[in-house]
C-alpha cells in the first residue's frame, strides 16, 4: 500500500484537530455564559481565519460555525471569493489604512475596528447599495497604548454620533483588544469598562448590542464581563505561524 501524499496526511489531521477543538471551545464558552451575571447566553463565536486556507474554513462551517474573522484583505479576499458557495458572515477584525476601504465595504458584513472618522466615513460612501447597511463597532484603545489602534473613550462620544448619521452604517458596538500581557485582573478590568462603555451608548440607538471581546487565551474572563461577541483564532485552528 502506497502512503498518503504528505499534503494529503496534513489536511487529514488538521481537520481533525478542528473538529476536535470546536466542540472544546463550545463547552468553555457555555461554561463561562452560565457563570457570567451579565447574561448574555447566546455568544457569538467568530471564527479568526486569518493565515488559514479556505479549506479549514470549510471545515469549521461543517461543524456549525458560520462567522469568520479576518484582518489581511487580500487574503480575506480570495478567501471570501472561493468560499461563496457557503452561507458564511464575514467580520473584518483588522487595522483599517483608508486606501482599503474601499475592499472591506464591497466584501465584509461586519467591521469591528472603526477607530476614526474618516474611516467610517468611507466605509459608508463605498457600501455598494445592493447590500445591507455595514455592521460596525468602534473598537476602544482601551489599554491606551499608543501603538494599538482603537479610539479613546473620550473620542468615543463623538464617534459614535458620526457613525450615527450614516445610513449605510449600522452601530452595533464596541470592541477591544487588552494589552497582551495582561493578567487576569487585568483583563476583568478592562473588560468591565467596555461593558460600562456600551451600557452609555445603548440608549443612543436601539441596534447597540454587541460586545467584541475575548480571544483564545482570555475568552473567560471576558464573557464573564459580559462579552457578546468573542474573536477565537488559536483554540480553533491551532497555533499560527504569524
Ligand atoms: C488574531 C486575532 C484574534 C484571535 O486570536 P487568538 O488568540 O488566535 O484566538 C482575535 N481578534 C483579533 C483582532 C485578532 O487579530
Amino acid at each position: 500500500m502506497s502512503p498518503l501524499p504528505e499534503s494529503a496526511t496534513i489536511r487529514a489531521m488538521n481537520e481533525q484537530l478542528i473538529s476536535d477543538n470546536i466542540p472544546k471551545l463550545r463547552q468553555r464558552v457555555r461554561r463561562s455564559a452560565e457563570k457570567s451575571e451579565f447574561g448574555n447566553s447566546d455568544i457569538l463565536v467568530i471564527a479568526v481565519s486569518k493565515t488559514r486556507p479556505a479549506e479549514d474554513i470549510r471545515v469549521a462551517h461543517a461543524h456549525g460555525l458560520v462567522n469568520f474573522g479576518e484582518n489581511y484583505l487580500q487574503e480575506a479576499v480570495q478567501k471570501i471569493t472561493a468560499l461563496q458557495d457557503l452561507p458564511l458572515i464575514w467580520h473584518f477584525i483588522g487595522p483599517i489604512q483608508s486606501n482599503k476601504t474601499g475592499l472591506i465595504a464591497k466584501h465584509f458584513d461586519w467591521v469591528h475596528t472603526i477607530d476614526r472618522e474618516k474611516i467610517a466615513r468611507r466605509l459608508n460612501d463605498q457600501r455598494p447599495i445592493n447590500l445591507p447597511p455595514l455592521q460596525v463597532c468602534v473598537q476602544i484603545n482601551i489599554s491606551g497604548e499608543s501603538s494599538k489602534s482603537g479610539a479613546s473613550m473620550k473620542e468615543l462620544p463623538n464617534l459614535a454620533h458620526t457613525i450615527l448619521q450614516l445610513p449605510r452604517l449600522q452601530l452595533r458596538g464596541l470592541m477591544a483588544i487588552p494589552a497582551a500581557n495582561a493578567g487576569t485582573a487585568q483583563q476583568h478590568e478592562v473588560f468591565s469598562l467596555m461593558r460600562e462603555a456600551l451600557a452609555q451608548l445603548r440608549p443612543l440607538a436601539p441596534a447597540v448590542d454587541t460586545l467584541s471581546m475575548g480571544m483564545s487565551d482570555d475568552l473567560e474572563a471576558a464573557i464573564l464581563e459580559g462579552a457578546s461577541a468573542i474573536r477565537v483564532g488559536t483554540a480553533i485552528f491551532g497555533p499560527r505561524n504569524r
